[in-house]
This record gives C-alpha cells, structure tokens and sequence, in this order.
C-alpha cells in the first residue's frame, strides 16, 4: 500500500513549515499522496507553483472548522476543486469567521484578566489566519501559563473563556460547500472529541445526513485499538476511511507520513481517485 497522508498543516494556519518545506520534508519521508489541509484556507496550493513534486500526488484539501451540538467539530474536504465557486465563497466565509472570532477571543481574554496584545498575537500568527495556539503561544510568553498544554486547559479549549466556536458555519453547509466543489467530506479526528460513543454515532449520522462521506479511521497519535473503534464505525456506517497525520510541525505530535496501519475491512477514500491508484 502506497504512503498516504491526507492531513497536514502549514504556517498559513498553525503549522510550522512553509508549503514547500512542508513538501520537502514528505517526499524526504516517503509520503507518496498528500493534502495539505490548513485550517479554513486554501492558500498553500497558491505557493506550490514552483515546487518539485517528484512524482508526489497532491490531493487538494481544507480543515473546516463547525460546530455540532456545542462542540468543536473538524471536517476535512478532500479532492478539491480549487478553482469552484463553491470553495471559493467557503473560504472567504470561514476565513472571515476566523478574522471576526480572534478579535472576540481577545476580548474574552482580557476580560478574563490576560492582559495580551492583539498585535502581537498577529505577530505569531504570521499575519495570516490566527487560530487559537497562536494566543496559547502569547499566554506562554506572558508568563501566565507554563506552556501551551496548559493554555487550553486554562483559557482555550472546549467551553473555556477562549473557546468562541459560534461563528462558523453550521455542519450542513460545510459538507455542501465541499461536495459542490467536487470533493469528498470526512470527519476529522473523531475521538478528539471525547465523545460518548452514542453521540459520535448521533454525529454520523447527522454528517452522513447532510452528505458526508468519509472518516478518518487512521488520525494522528492514535492506538491501533482505537483505530479498531473507528474500523468497525466506519463499516457499520458505510463510510469511506481516510488516514492523516495531523501534522503541525516537526518533533510535535505526529510526524508527515506516520501512518501504522490501515484496517483492511474498510474501503479507502481514494478508491475513487484515478491519480492516486495508477
Ligand atoms: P482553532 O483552529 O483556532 O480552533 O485551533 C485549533 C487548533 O489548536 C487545533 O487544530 C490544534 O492544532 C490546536 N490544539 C487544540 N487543542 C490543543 C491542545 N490541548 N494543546 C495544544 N494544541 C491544541
Ligand atoms: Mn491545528
Ligand atoms: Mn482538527
Ligand atoms: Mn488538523
């Protein structure tokens, strides 16, 4: 089987490496497929122009942040069109979203009596699309947290003062916006969210619902038994299973092109991509 990684990160969201060091650092792993899938943008594949592939597949692809029953909840979109209207207008929303959400995060943290500096938090975050381990990065440097661990759990992870997920849009419009654009819809990470198993069925089922197809059954960090979990959830629920890393930067949780193993019993998501099976 081929080294597939269907999600990465770059320093366009709060990855690390630049598109193209991201690349580089695929191909020097063995990674033979691979989406970039920053966190409610596409502009990574504007910076592949002159990149050498070396014969690496590049699936065109996007985090989506939304929400679902007052939880925080991923969705990856897979095979893109990039150049659709329909994932055109996505962006421009959700980057909005993202843009109107700092300023509201900010205002909540300082209320909270973190006395940070928005220009500074800009200043991490590149300038480009601030996410929230860009103000976990601030807190550290402001000595009110010993690392960014403990930024979320203080201050921004689920239903924490920073945690501001009203302003995305909802499940269903994610997952039409992704399929209008040609591309597979996949719920990201799904034990990240803690979930009972009775409401990450409940999820499913809503997910599959609005027209979501896939799962990621191979994500990140996880053990092989709860990579099982996903296996029979996944078949249960007549999903494609996608795998990706996850990965935001080197020596951070999981390396590019991590993958163990792929449960056998479930069918791939890239079964129906021509330039992924030749
Ligand atoms: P945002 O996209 O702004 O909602 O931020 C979510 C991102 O924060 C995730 O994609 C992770 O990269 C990061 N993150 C979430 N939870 C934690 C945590 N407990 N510790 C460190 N980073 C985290
Ligand atoms: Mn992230
Ligand atoms: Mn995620
Ligand atoms: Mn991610």
């Amino acid at each position: 089987m081929k080294r597939i990684d269907l999600h990465s990160h770059t320093i366009i969201s709060d990855g690390r490496l630049t598109p193209k060091e991201l690349i580089e650092r695929a191909k020097a792993k063995g990674v033979e497929v691979l989406s970039i899938t920053d966190h409610d943008t596409v502009a990574a594949y504007q910076q592949l122009a002159d990149v050498k592939l070396d014969g690496l597949v590049i699936i065109p692809g996007v985090e989506f942040s939304t929400q679902w029953r007052g939880v925080g909840v991923h969705i990856v979109g897979l095979n893109l069109n990039l150049d659709s209207l329909a994932i055109k207008e996505a962006v421009a929303q959700q980057e909005k979203a993202r843009a109107d959400r700092a300023l509201l995060i900010a205002e909540r943290l300082i209320k909270a009596r973190c006395a940070i500096d928005f220009q500074r938090v800009e200043e991490i975050a590149n300038h480009s699309h601030i996410g929230r381990p860009h103000f976990a990065q601030h807190l550290v440097e402001l000595g009110l947290v010993k690392n960014i661990s403990m930024a979320f759990k203080k201050y921004l992870g689920n239903g924490k003062v920073g945690d501001v997920k009203q302003c995305w849009a909802e499940l269903g419009q994610i997952v039409r916006w992704i399929t209008e654009a040609g591309g597979v819809a996949v719920l990201a990470h799904p034990l990240k969210y803690k979930m009972t198993r009775t409401k990450l069925s409940a999820l499913l089922d809503d997910f599959i619902a609005a027209g979501g197809r896939g799962i990621e059954v191979v994500s990140g960090q996880q053990t092989k038994d709860e990579t099982q979990v996903l296996a029979r959830l996944c078949v249960q629920k007549g999903l494609l299973a996608s795998c990706g890393s996850d990965f935001h930067q080197p020596s951070q949780w999981s390396e590019i092109g991590s993958m163990s193993y792929f449960p056998k019993e479930c069918k791939p998501v890239w079964t129906e991509w021509s330039e992924v099976n030749t």
